[in-house]
């Protein structure tokens, strides 16, 4: 009987995993597909890939809502911006400040005939939020989850800026961002995370408890140094950036570096999804972990 049990229980893990990984496949492989044209943002009209993510979230059974906003692009010209939110609130008396998701969606668009996918960056980041939102809506949650899938972010972080100027700090307990997640032949994940989120470094390496491996770091500087990119800021490099700018603490997801990146090879088939299953399962234990109990 306990064999039976065990093998069972066996049994759906590696179903929900293969369940996963093909919703993910799903996902990545639209929003990387010619028809989103590289999801530039900077457009009036609300486009097709935060109609997409609208969608899939709206399956899922979250309450979810567009927030557009204005920006400036080059030589003062408006661009508009969509950003896809959200939310999954608290289900229990008690609940603890909240944790907000985010991962940007828009990519470089396109030149001529060619378009860029963005498959790693950063329709990976955003599949995998989606990916967590199907996880978590099951879930006893002592705290109110709130996703954001940014626009302009590659413009100048401004889908997050808006979104993060909209928040009371002291109800957010930890951003977590997600950007670039398609893990390479090293396996590994690299952390950064604000000074006043270090406390959940065990938290997260303890997630990370398979083949995959995160690397937390704190100081910009040491991550620099141990990926041998002297020239990135890691603070500055994505969303994370704007909400610690409003103070609340963060920790960044990503693989580092890409050799693909902003080139049109950033492409599905570049990425292993098996792997990027496995990333958003244990990205999932981490935000399951703060979530499912009071503590910490
Ligand atoms: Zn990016």
């Amino acid at each position: 009987m306990q064999l039976l049990r065990i093998s069972l229980l066996w049994l759906s893990c590696v179903t929900s995993v293969a369940q996963a990984a093909s919703e993910l496949e799903i996902d990545l492989k639209t929003l990387t597909s010619k028809s989103h044209a590289g999801r530039e943002s900077g457009y009036a009209d609300i486009n097709k890939s935060a109609r997409y993510i609208h969608s899939r979230f709206a399956e899922t059974g979250v309450d979810v809502y567009y927030q557009s906003f204005r920006f400036r692009q080059g030589f003062g010209k408006l661009g508009y911006g969509h950003n896809v939110v959200a939310t999954l609130p608290c289900n229990t008396p008690s609940c603890e400040p909240a944790i907000v998701i985010s991962a940007h969606y828009d990519h470089l668009g396109s030149k001529g005939t060619r378009y860029y996918p963005g498959a790693n960056d950063n329709a990976s980041g955003v599949v995998v939020m989606l990916d967590i939102a199907r996880q978590l809506i099951t879930q006893t949650r002592h705290r109110d989850i709130l996703f954001v899938a940014t626009d302009a972010e590659e413009k100048g972080l401004y889908g997050a800026h808006f979104f993060a100027a909209t928040l009371s700090p002291e109800r957010v307990a930890l951003n977590v961002n997600l950007d670039m997640l398609a893990v390479n032949r090293k396996n590994r994940l690299y952390v950064l995370t604000s000074k006043q989120a270090k406390a959940y470094t065990q938290t997260i390496t303890q997630a990370f408890n398979q083949e995959i491996r995160a690397l937390v770091f704190t100081s910009t500087a040491r991550m620099s140094h141990r990926l041998d990119t002297p020239r990135v800021d890691w603070l500055r490099a994505s969303d994370h950036y704007a909400f610690h700018k409003v103070g609340i603490p963060f920790a960044y997801f990503g693989v580092g570096t890409d050799p693909f990146h902003h080139t049109h090879k950033d492409q599905f088939d570049k990425v292993d999804i098996p792997k990027l299953a496995q990333v958003s399962a244990h990205i999932n234990a981490f935000i399951s972990a703060l979530s499912v109990s009071a503590a910490p």
